[in-house]
């Protein structure tokens, strides 16, 4: 294994808190030969000041974007507008991208990126948005995790805004499979020991399964009532996310024909 000197990478506060975002979003600049900037913000007048202030003489050449949730792409119009030589280039969603103001360079999985002084490959890791990508420094084993992880929490996939929890697992098994020693994610501190927190990840969402078919067999058949079953006494500022998650779930387990749809119910296949 290559164990390479630390990537040179400045965490860059977006300044959004808010009840979507939590403390608001990291975004990450790597100074160097490239200046380029992971994921856009919000456009707040405090955020473009600090990558201007960490650009010094140097212009900013490139952000990327891990996907087009508005908490990470909502900026680019004002970055543009600061820095009209930078590129502007993520994975397409085009029905998201189209709203944004800037033109999209496409990004494609396994894409080697010049960042900073280090080279970053893009990995495609759908799932919490269907455009997602992730940013790995082979040399550090860094990896620049967007919405895949963030400590102390789960990820919330919306299942109906292109979510799929099936995808989310296979991209948590992907990124595990490349062994990261650190990832740096978009909402929270950094994650030092990724691959506890992923094997925590795929053990609580087989649990949820666990609990949704029991759900079902005890007669809940829709995604309401199986909230209520499974986050009994849930603040209900928090029953919208409940309910994407617990369609999330379903949609998986009807792929893997584990429960099917009759109508609007879902019932189990055995
Ligand atoms: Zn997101």
């Amino acid at each position: 294994m290559n164990e390479g000197g630390p990537v040179n990478v400045l965490r860059l506060h977006a300044n959004n808190p808010s009840s979507y975002t939590g403390a608001g979003n990291n975004t990450y600049l790597l100074p160097g030969r490239v200046p380029v900037l992971i994921d856009a913000g919000t456009g707040d007048a405090r955020h473009l000041a600090a990558v201007a202030g960490a650009l010094g003489e140097a212009s900013l050449r490139a952000v990327i974007a891990t996907h087009a949730h508005p908490d990470h792409v909502g900026g680019a119009r004002a970055m543009a507008a600061r820095w009209p030589d930078a590129v502007f280039a993520k994975k397409p969603w085009p029905e998201r991208d189209a709203t944004s103001g800037v033109e999209w360079t496409p990004i494609a999985d396994g894409d080697r990126i010049p960042a900073g002084d280090s080279v970053l490959v893009a990995i495609h890791t759908p799932g919490h948005a269907p455009d997602h990508l992730v940013f790995f420094d082979e040399d550090s084993r860094t990896l620049i995790g967007g919405d895949l992880l963030v400590a102390g929490g789960t990820v919330v996939i919306p299942a109906s805004h292109g979510g799929s929890l099936r995808d989310y697992l296979a991209s948590l098994r992907r990124v595990l499979s490349l062994a990261p020693t650190r990832v740096l994610p978009a909402h929270g501190p950094d994650i030092e020991d990724p691959a506890r927190l992923i094997h925590a990840y795929l053990a609580h969402r087989e649990q949820r399964d666990v609990q949704i078919l029991e759900a079902l067999a005890a007669g809940r058949s829709s995604v309401e009532a199986i909230v209520r079953r499974v986050y009994e006494g849930l603040d209900s500022a928090l029953e919208g996310a409940a309910a994407e998650t617990v369609l999330a779930h379903l949609q998986k387990l009807e792929q893997e024909r584990r429960v099917r749809r009759v109508g609007e119910a879902w019932i189990p296949t055995d």
